[in-house]
């Protein structure tokens, strides 16, 4: 989609530090890294937001979901992780392309804020 950040970086046209890709979805590192692993793992086709699912998208999200285990064990998240969505205006989702935040090698607080 023209004028989406994350369209361009499954697209290569913006660079990004890619630790997993496919034909699916892709993962890099974030640029303001909220933890001292937090990678952004996103489907390469245009999904506004997790809202904006539609039901055959059911296969895709799937794959994602399973994938991320397997990329936490690449970067050695063995003591546990935080998966987030931010959806939305209360969710504060700035980039309208769904994403998933990993977040790890820190210790998480509860509640977010
Ligand atoms: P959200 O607030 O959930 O929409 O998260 C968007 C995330 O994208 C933020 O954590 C940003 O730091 C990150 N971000 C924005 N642009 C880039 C980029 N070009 N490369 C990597 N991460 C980015
Ligand atoms: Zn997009």
């Amino acid at each position: 989609m023209a004028d989406c950040i994350f369209c361009k970086i499954a697209d290569k046209d913006i660079p990004s530090k890619t630790v997993y890709e496919d034909d699916e979805i892709i993962a890099f590192h974030d640029l303001e890294p909220q933890a001292p692993v937090h990678v952004l793992i996103i489907p390469k086709k245009h999904i506004a937001s997790l809202d904006d699912l539609a039901d055959d998208d059911g296969e895709l999200i799937a794959h994602l979901m399973l994938k991320i285990k397997e990329i936490a064990k690449d970067l050695n998240l063995e003591k546990g992780y935080r998966l987030v969505n931010n959806c939305g205006e209360d969710g504060l989702q700035t980039v309208k392309h769904l994403h998933f935040h990993l977040l790890g090698k820190r210790k998480m607080t509860w509640p977010p804020g």
